[in-house]
């Protein structure tokens, strides 16, 4: 693989009024690396991959494959292979047909094109023997993503772009695929850029992901840092479940309800801070038990009970300026009643401050 190089990238479309899809977006993204680019519909995620892919070009900005300039290089002269949306497989037409198309525009011999077809055939867990000659017709949904799979890495491209490529397909075949991916990327060391809605998948998958919002680039991190640590509301609310509790400061500090909370704690910025704060935490981190001399102490009432398996939801109210949520292991909230008042407990490096 080689690595990939966004440099302020921006791009407005004039066709239907004026829409500005992405705003100076910067990315590194290294070699060898699955790299998610995450975001709600609409935020420029598919602008973005079909100008690394070459199929659109920027308004302003350049693009790097390892030291390589490639902003003003077409498609076909890239190392590129695609999984998009739009980039269907020829239905009427058999596995290998499909598969060996690309190769046999690129002039490849026929033998030497048959022995590739049988390679990314097995590569993506479809034996030649038995699939080859099939229609796609023929084929699942779940099958027919795996021999897209195999036609953009017939060539052996450096970098595979994928756009959504699972999204109209079942759970369980989604994940199965996901899993795939993730071994056929350690499998040929390629890059892969995989553009994605769905935080799930992309915290499932990625080695890095990138998260966007209407044309910006809100963080870049790995999954963790990105659910531990968001960089602000959004990044907070679109990765899982977030409660966050508007709340007034002065001095640096923040009372809710009687419970003071010094925010030099959470920032060395913060001290002395007058206005607005969001206090945000995940429910998970929300505890039925702790040390109230060392943790945040959060005492509302519970309005909603709901029985996760493993896990139980409780809604609750009275402590901040909205309901806010606790995850807690069933066997420990089993005593826990709705309409009670309950004592919660956070632990102070478990919250994060945003101010805007
Ligand atoms: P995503 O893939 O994240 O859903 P897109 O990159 O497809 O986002 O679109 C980003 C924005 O650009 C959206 O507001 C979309 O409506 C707009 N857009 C996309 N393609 C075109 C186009 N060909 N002409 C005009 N506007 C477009
Ligand atoms: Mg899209």
């Amino acid at each position: 693989g080689v690595s990939v190089r966004v440099e302020d990238v921006s791009k407005t479309y004039k066709d239907r009024g004026t829409t500005t899809a992405l705003k100076s977006v910067k990315l590194d993204i290294r070699a060898g690396e699955l790299f998610s680019i995450l975001g709600p519909s609409g935020c420029g995620k598919t602008t973005l991959l079909r100008i690394i892919a070459g199929l659109l070009k920027p308004d302003a900005g350049r693009v790097f494959f390892d030291e390589l300039d490639v902003t003003d290089k077409p498609a076909y002269e890239r190392p590129i292979g695609m999984v998009f949306q739009d980039l269907a497989l020829f239905p009427h037409l058999t596995v290998y047909k499909n598969v060996s198309f690309g190769l046999e525009i690129a002039g490849w011999p026929k033998d030497k094109a048959e022995r590739r077809v049988k390679e990314v055939l097995e590569l993506v867990r479809l034996p030649f023997d038995v699939f080859a000659h099939r229609r796609i017709s023929q084929l699942s949904g779940g099958q027919q993503q795996r021999v897209a799979l195999a036609r953009a890495l017939a060539r052996d491209p450096s970098v595979l772009l994928l756009d959504e490529p699972f999204s109209h397909l079942d759970y369980k075949i989604r994940i199965e695929l996901i899993r795939e991916l993730k071994r056929l990327q350690r499998e040929t060391g390629v890059t892969m850029i995989y553009v994605t809605h769905d935080q799930n998948e992309a915290m499932m998958l990625s080695d890095r992901l990138a998260v966007m919002y209407e044309g910006v680039l809100q963080q870049v991190g790995s999954p963790l840092e990105v659910y531990t640590r968001p960089a602000n509301e959004f990044v907070a609310s679109f990765l899982g479940e977030a409660n966050i509790i508007s709340v007034e400061a002065r001095g640096g500090v923040a009372e809710v309800k009687g419970v003071k909370i010094d925010l030099s704690l959470f920032s060395p910025e913060l001290s002395g801070y007058d206005g607005r704060v969001l206090l945000f935490f995940r429910p998970e981190d929300v505890k039925l038990s702790g040390d109230p001399s060392r943790m945040i102490q959060l005492e509302a009432v519970v309005i909603e009970k709901t029985f996760l398996g493993p896990l139980t939801k409780i809604v609750l109210d009275g402590w901040g300026d909205v309901k806010f949520e606790a995850l807690a292991p069933t066997r420990e909230s089993w005593g826990i009643e709705v309409g009670e008042r309950v004592r919660m407990y956070l632990e102070p490096s478990s919250v994060k401050i945003f101010t805007r």
